[in-house]
Formats: structure tokens, C-alpha cells, sequence
């Protein structure tokens, strides 16, 4: 062969966030080379070592090609072995037990985990196939244990998601301050970015504010290595000491802010359980830390006799009121560099005047006035008890100091899944949420949604549904006995997973994974549904500088795998409207107006809107799409058992009607996509929202850069949009409500909160996970590269040379990782690309064989319901 017979394409990285572009050779059905796209902006051609490997990760040896379902007797059988069966076997069971569950259960008892990695129009289909059609809300994206944090944040502060900023400012910027975020494994295309900013400019600075030293740490001008937790505390810090050197910048404060804060007392998120007990917080924080709260509780009395400025919320989790500048500054007192100091110091071996030099340097960098300061976080601040607030907290600090919104200047939050963006958050793929910003809570925003999908009013059940660790519990009870799986193994990623693994198995539970590969979760399953890949399919994903990227299917699916969105519309053929539209069994409905415990009846809406009860549901929901007919090749249908059919010639269509279905959700709500085929041209390599006039969006909030930004207001923050979107009841899910506001962003006061659990003499070492810079979460895909394998073929326990010889052990020794969950088999490891502090140990979660997800803690903030993996307590012993 040779090169000039190979085809190139553009087309995009299947892993992180970043969303870097590649270029793809086909020959043949194959993916013969990739290369990075130098006409892309994000990558400029680089690629990180993952990235390399994106068309290796479909050549598996045990890539899955065939449905497979438990089976005995020549039937389903929950305890049976799997056996290979053919499509309509499969949907058929899928369709007797969602049946079975229906009738009994009504839309609660069914439930799907979606993906942060599904397509944009994977996303969307699912979307609306379970909140229409099916009139269940019990979909949740993993995104939720990623990111959820970041959304309260966004929805809080400013009333709209999504950054502000775009990676340009890493070229604008001087100072670039990394808040547990180790972008030179996770995002390492931008780390690059980072360096060659840094390299070249002897005056910019990067700080690593971290747990424990990792491979950023090696081009950080400034490590703060912190104890986990207390990042909640030094952004305080920095809060208060902006107002003692009286560097407010009060003409953008007076002008764009107010002040804000919201009840002290909001739990752990999570039911209580025998095993750990959950103390009171502010017990925790008088009691063992020694913080008078006296101020900050007087705000709330304050609240409590009815001095409120504004009260935005019924009283959730995410309930929250104005405060004065006043109030704002008093509840910041405590928060001393000699207090913050003492909690917050994370190396035994630094001295306490070393630290508080370190955070002091912390402080002069983001007030400097000669200075543009960028802030980097993802799952450090997202996934922590107190990931809401503290996502706030890095907004106050930038707008106190009127260092948001700007080319170089701004609280930046990346997103570790290549479309938590574009597909979690966009298309509003939560169990709580509708497209572009809506929510489930707020009837006009259900209205708008039916009345785009040409459906009876009262289509969308009110009731916010399942967000994704109440799927895990709903299982467990027997409240939802019906769920599907895609793009996403939760089994292996979910905290406490032995847990969550047992409750799904023993329970007349039916479960069904889409794969490409056997993980944990396929092992769950029930019933397994083989996936095209990502080349092997259309798709869009929306990276964390909401840059939308559309790419084309390259090379046809392994045996009869097929895309997620065809299984989702085969699927969607088996029903007609009236299985779901008559009247449904939903409990607590009172409070959004319908009577309590049923979702009423719409098929009289339905007859006068020209439809009957025996319509086809796929009819209804998706072959009316942009007002076209469309045909998905059908391979069952038409009798074919392999994949003969290219969908370069027969699929694109499909794609690009529920495309230019979906777009116009976000037109005129400044989240607006471009039209398909913008997208596809040579010349396009993606576009940042929103896309006015053909124009893509730059920095969200400034009039310069912002078309929706009011002429003459400098800055807004997006009274037009909290307009268009009047805000919701969120029935205490998830999400601060969105401000009604004239444009201005809350600066949140937050009280540092003890974690629910630390060491202690059973328990005596600090615990967290994460991801190395070789492998993609869970594993299944890059674990089949043999070059990623062999780079990292195991997890290890990274420690402290000292702790692991106190315990007697030595580097590549077995031992037990032990919490009060669960306790894994894992080789120490004290050297290499991470250093531990004293106290604290870290091992990644990929590898299935050490399936660390047992010993996690599965406490979550109590307003985006985000699961903390980054502290627990455990114990190491010899195995
Ligand atoms: Fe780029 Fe992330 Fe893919 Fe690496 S994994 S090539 S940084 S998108």
C-alpha cells in the first residue's frame, strides 16, 4: 500500500475534554494511520499519547460483535450464561421486560445511565425518547460524577452554563493557576499550550495548588501542596486578603455583581449509613477546628427574620439569598493566612512559614493589577462534598477583582469528557434537565420543548427524574427494575461499587449495556448490545471551550455492532404512543400542579394534535425530524448480518435531521450552533457557541466578544438569557436556579466543611483517585492498545517512602487497600511521576483488576449530587 491510496478525513479525539483535532486514513474499511489535524486550533497537529492510539482502540481482540444475553433453556434467564443472539432476540426480551416494568411500575421504574461521550445527537435521541416518549426523566448522564459540580457554579453565578473563556486565553494570560487539576496528564494538549505560553515568556507564572506533586508540578513555578479539602478554605483566604490590601475593583463590582450566600447546614448528600457516621458540620468545624462561625450564622438568623434581599430558591440544597458587602466581608474574617495556614498545610516536611509564604505568593499573583490571571479546575474542585461551593468560591475571587470575561482573564473549568459540554450539558441530557439551559422543573420550558417536538402538552413528566447515584439506589430498592447502559460502564466507575454491583445483580433487575468491549458493567448486564466506535459511526461532540465538531463515519462496525443512536431508534419502532401517553402512575406530582399520583392522560392532546394511540412512536419522535422522512439502513429489517451497507451513503442524513432538529433549541438563548453542513465543510474546524451571523462566540459576557451582550453594558452577565429562561423549581435536585437578575453575577460567601470522613486510628491514611495520562477511565478501550497496555499495564498505590516503611513495606510490595467499603489487592509504589506527602496515598481507577471503586466513599455535594472520589480514609497493610 501506499499513502496515496489512503483517504484522509477530518475528524476528532475520542478521550478528554480538550478536543483535539485528528486526521484519519481509511483503506479498505480500515483505519490504516491517524495524524493530528494542524488546521485545528485547539491542537495545532499535537496530540498526547493517548490520542495516538485512537484507531488502535477498535482493533480489540475481544471487541464485541454479536448481542449477547444471559440465557437458559434456550431463554432469558437471569442467572444464565451469555449467548449470542440476534438483534430482534435481543430488542425483543428488551421490549417484554421494559413492558413488564412499564405496567407495574409506570415511567418511574425504568431508567437509562447516559454519557458525557455519546454523541450530540446520540444525546438527543436518548433525550427524547425517554422524556417524551417514554415520559421518564430516570436518564443521567455519567457526566454527573464529572462535572455536575461545575454546572451549579455556572447556573449560580451567572445564571447560564458553560465557561466564559476560550484556550486563546492561554496565549493571553501571564499567570495560569492550577486548582487540582493535573493537566499534564489529563489535559496535555493544553498543558503543551501551557508550557510554550510559559517557555517563551519568562514572566508568566503557573502555580500547582494539589494534594500531592505530580507531573504539573514539574512546570509550576509555584507547588502548594494542600491537605484535601481545604481548597475550600484558601480561596477564602484569597477572598478576604483581596479585601484587606483594598484591591476590589469596585467599578466592575458595583456595576456587574452582588453579593451572595446560602445555608451552612446542607449534609453530605447521600443517605446515612451504619458504617460511618455523619457529623453535623458546623459541629466539625467548631469542635475540631476551631472556626467561630458566630458571623456567618448571624447572616442566617439575619435570613430567618426575613431580612432578604433576594431569595432565589424554595429552600433546596441550592437555596441561596443576597448579602451586603458588608455581611460578605465579616463572614470572610476567620479565614486568616495563619488560620488557613494551619488547616490547610499538606506536606509534613514544608515548614509553616514556608506555606504561608506559598500562599502569600498565591495572593500577590491574582491581585497584581499588571496581571492577567486564568484559573484551571476539573475534578479536584467537582468532585468534592463541597464541589458547588467551591466552584463558586474561584468566581468570586475573579469578579472581586474584575478578572472574568476577558481575553487572559477568567475562572476557566475544563471538562475531563470529550462532550460533557456538548452532549451532557447542551442537549440537557440530565435527569433534571431539557436543551440548551431548560429545565424538567419549569413549565414554560416544557411547553417550549413539546411545542418544538410538535407533542401534546403535558408530554414531559414534571417531576425532575433519578439523577445518577439515585439510579444506583433506585435499583437497589426495586423502585426502577429496567435500565440501559451507554457509552459508560457505572459499575466500575460508581464510588462504593461492590455495593452497587450487588444490588443491581440480586434484584429482579434487567440490564442493558451497550459495549464495544467486556467490562465490569457488561458483566452486570443482562444483556449486552454491541456499539460502533467512534470512526465507525457519524457524530458531534462539544469540547470545554464550547467548540461544537462534527466528524463523519470512516469505516463500517465489527460484525452486527451498531451505533448507539441506531439502537436507540430500532428500539424506539417497537412501540407505539399509546403504551405511554395514557394515564401513569408518578407520585409527588402535587406540587407542580398535577394531581398527586398519576401524570395524566394526553392522548385527547395527542388525537387533536393528528395523532392516534396506535402511531408509531419512532414515527412520532424521530422520522418527522426537521419535517423529513428518513429511512436508517436497517440491516434486520432487510435481512443483512454484516455491516455491507456504508452509511457514508445512507446514514447522514438521519444525523443531520435531528441536528437541525436540535439546533434550534439554543438560537436566540445565546447558545447558538450552526446549521450541519457549516460544520462538515473543509475549511471548518469547529465553532465556539454561539454562532451569530456565522460568527463564532470568544469570551461569553463581554460586550466586545458577545453578541449577546445589551450595546453600552460592557459586561452581562446574561440578563437576556435568565429573561428568555425564567427560572425553575428544581424540587431540590440539582442546580442553584438561574438568577433573575439584570445581568449581574452572585460573589458567593462559602464556610470551609470538614469532609465526612478522614483518617482516624482505624483509618489512618488520606485516599484518592483519578486517571494517569496512558488510559481512559475505565480502561476498556485503551487497555486493548498494546502499547498503552504495556506503558501502564497496572494500577499502582503511589505513597510516601516513610509510610510504607512504617507499615514494613517496600516499593512493588502486594498489600491491602482498605476502607470501611471494601479492600483491593494493589503494588506499591513510592517513586515515579507522583510524590505523596506524608498521610496521603493515590492510586488511578482503569485497571478492573485493581477495581478501586470498592474502597471509594460514596458522599456526594449535596447540590449537584457529584460524587467525591478525591478523599476517603483507608488503611495499607501487607497482603
Ligand atoms: Fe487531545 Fe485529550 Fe485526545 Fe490527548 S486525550 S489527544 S489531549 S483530546
Amino acid at each position: 500500500q501506499t499513502e496515496q491510496d489512503w483517504q484522509w478525513d477530518k475528524t476528532v479525539c475520542r478521550f478528554c475534554g480538550t478536543g483535539c483535532g485528528l486526521m484519519l486514513a481509511t483503506k479498505d474499511g480500515r483505519v490504516v494511520a491517524q495524524k493530528g489535524d494542524v488546521e485545528n486550533p485547539v491542537n495545532r497537529g499535537w496530540q498526547c499519547v493517548k490520542g495516538y492510539f485512537n484507531a488502535k482502540i477498535m482493533y480489540g481482540q475481544d471487541r464485541l460483535t454479536q448481542p449477547l444475553m444471559r440465557m437458559k433453556d434456550g431463554q432469558f434467564h437471569k442467572e444464565g450464561n451469555f449467548v449470542p443472539v440476534s438483534w430482534e432476540q435481543a430488542f425483543d426480551e428488551m421490549e417484554r421486560q421494559l413492558r413488564k416494568t412499564y405496567a407495574e411500575k409506570g415511567p418511574e421504574g425504568i431508567a437509562c445511565f447516559g454519557s458525557g461521550q455519546w454523541t450530540v445527537q446520540e444525546g438527543y435521541a436518548m433525550n427524547k425518547l425517554f422524556k417524551a416518549g417514554f415520559r421518564s426523566n430516570n436518564l443521567d448522564p455519567n457526566a454527573r460524577n464529572c462535572m455536575a459540580s461545575a454546572v451549579v457554579g455556572f447556573y449560580s453565578v451567572f445564571g447560564t452554563d458553560e465557561p466564559a473563556g476560550t484556550y486563546d486565553d492561554i496565549e493571553h494570560t501571564d499567570t495560569m493557576i492550577l486548582w487540582g487539576s493535573n493537566m499534564a496528564e489529563m489535559h496535555t494538549v493544553l498543558w503543551s499550550r501551557i508550557m510554550n505560553r510559559r517557555m517563551g515568556n519568562p514572566d508568566v507564572r503557573v502555580v500547582n495548588l494539589t494534594t500531592f506533586r505530580n507531573m504539573s508540578s514539574d512546570g509550576a513555578d509555584l507547588e502548594i501542596i494542600f491537605k484535601p479539602n481545604t481548597d475550600l478554605a484558601i480561596q477564602n483566604y484569597i477572598a478576604r486578603e483581596i479585601i484587606a490590601r483594598d484591591a476590589v475593583n469596585w467599578d466592575f463590582v458595583n456595576k456587574h455583581c452582588i453579593f451572595a450566600t446560602g445555608p451552612s447546614d446542607i449534609g453530605y448528600g447521600l443517605r446515612p449509613d451504619k458504617e460511618y457516621a455523619f457529623p453535623a458540620e458546623q459541629d466539625i468545624i467548631a469542635k475540631e477546628l476551631k472556626v467561630t462561625l458566630d458571623k456567618y450564622e448571624a447572616i442566617g438568623q439575619r435570613r430567618k427574620e426575613g431580612e432578604v434581599v433576594e431569595q432565589n430558591s424554595r429552600g433546596s440544597a441550592g437555596a441561596h439569598w443576597s448579602i451586603s458587602f458588608e455581611d460578605y466581608k465579616k463572614a470572610l474574617e476567620p479565614y486568616t493566612l495563619e488560620f488557613v495556614a494551619e488547616l490547610a498545610k499538606g506536606d509534613d516536611s514544608e515548614s509553616l512559614d514556608d506555606f504561608k509564604a506559598k500562599l502569600q505568593q498565591l495572593a500577590d499573583l491574582y491581585i497584581d493589577a499588571n496581571r492577567k490571571v486564568v484559573s484551571f479546575w476539573t475534578m479536584g474542585f467537582n468532585q468534592h462534598q463541597r464541589g458547588s461551593w467551591v466552584n463558586q468560591q474561584v468566581y468570586a475571587n475573579h469578579l472581586l477583582l474584575g478578572k472574568q470575561s476577558q481575553p487572559g482573564n477568567g475562572a476557566f473549568s475544563l471538562t475531563g469528557q470529550p462532550t460533557a459540554c456538548g452532549t451532557a450539558r447542551e442537549v440537557g441530557t440530565f435527569a433534571h434537565r431539557l436543551p440548551a439551559d431548560r429545565l424538567i422543573g419549569n413549565p414554560a420550558h416544557r411547553e417550549f420543548t413539546e411545542t418544538h417536538w410538535k407533542l401534546p402538552a403535558k408530554t414531559i413528566n414534571p417531576k425532575p427524574g433519578s439523577f445518577y447515584g439515585k439510579i444506583m439506589r433506585d435499583l437497589e430498592d426495586g423502585s426502577v427494575t429496567w435500565a440501559w447502559v451507554q457509552v459508560n460502564n457505572p459499575w466500575h466507575t460508581h464510588p462504593n461499587a461492590n455495593h452497587w454491583i450487588k444490588a443491581a445483580r440480586e434484584k429482579d433487575n434487567f440490564i442493558i449495556v451497550s459495549e464495544a468491549y467486556p467490562g465490569i458493567s457488561a458483566k452486570v448486564a443482562d444483556l449486552i448490545l454491541p456499539v460502533a466506535m467512534i470512526f465507525e459511526k457519524w457524530g458531534a461532540y462539544g469540547n470545554a471551550e464550547r467548540r461544537t465538531q462534527h466528524w463523519r463515519e470512516q469505516v463500517p462496525p465489527p460484525g452486527v455492532a451498531r451505533g448507539d443512536l441506531w439502537q436507540i431508534l430500532e428500539f424506539s419502532k417497537r412501540f407505539t404512543v399509546g403504551d405511554f401517553w395514557g394515564e401513569q402512575p408518578v407520585p409527588g406530582l402535587k406540587a407542580a400542579g398535577y394531581e398527586d399520583g398519576k401524570l395524566p392522560s394526553i392522548l385527547a392532546e395527542a388525537a387533536e394534535k393528528g395523532y392516534s394511540p396506535d402511531d408509531n412512536l419512532y414515527e412520532v419522535l424521530f422520522a418527522t425530524a426537521d419535517n423529513r422522512t428518513y429511512a436508517w439502513p436497517d440491516p434486520v429489517a432487510k435481512g443483512r448480518d454484516n455491516h455491507t451497507v456504508n452509511l457514508l451513503g445512507d446514514g447522514w442524513f438521519v444525523e443531520k435531521a435531528l441536528w437541525q432538529e436540535y439546533v434550534h433549541f439554543g438560537r436566540g438563548v445565546g447558545k447558538d450552533l450552526a446549521d450541519f453542513d457549516v460544520y462538515h465543510r473543509d475549511d471548518v474546524r469547529g465553532l465556539r457557541w454561539p454562532v451569530v451571523d456565522g460568527k463564532e462566540g470568544t469570551w461569553r459576557f463581554n460586550e466586545q466578544y458577545d453578541p449577546y451582550v445589551t450595546e453600552g453594558a460592557g459586561f452581562e452577565f446574561y440578563g437576556k438569557l435568565a429573561k428568555a429562561i425564567p427560572s425553575g423549581d428544581l424540587d431540590g435536585v440539582t442546580d442553584a436556579t438561574p438568577a433573575p437578575l439584570p445581568g449581574k453575577a452572585k460573589i458567593f460567601f462559602r464556610p470551609y466543611a470538614a469532609p465526612v470522613e478522614q483518617p482516624d486510628a482505624n483509618y489512618d491514611l488520606w485516599f484518592s483517585t483519578g486517571r494517569v495520562l496512558e488510559h481512559w477511565h475505565s480502561g476498556t478501550m485503551t487497555r486493548r492498545v498494546p502499547e498503552l497496555h504495556r506503558a501502564v499495564p497496572a494500577a499502582v498505590l503511589w505513597m510516601h517512602p516513610e509510610d510504607a516503611r512504617e507499615r514494613g513495606l517496600q516499593r512493588n510490595d502486594l498489600v491491602w487497600l482498605e476502607s470501611r467499603r471494601g479492600k483491593v489487592q494493589i503494588r506499591v509504589e513510592t517513586t515515579g511521576r507522583n510524590t505523596m506527602p506524608k498521610g496521603t496515598c493515590y492510586a488511578p481507577f482503569f485497571d478492573e483488576g485493581v477495581f478501586i471503586n470498592k474502597v471509594c466513599i460514596d458522599a456526594a455535594c449535596p447540590i449537584s449530587k457529584e460524587s467525591d472520589y478525591k478523599k476517603c480514609a483507608v488503611k495499607v497493610y501487607k497482603v
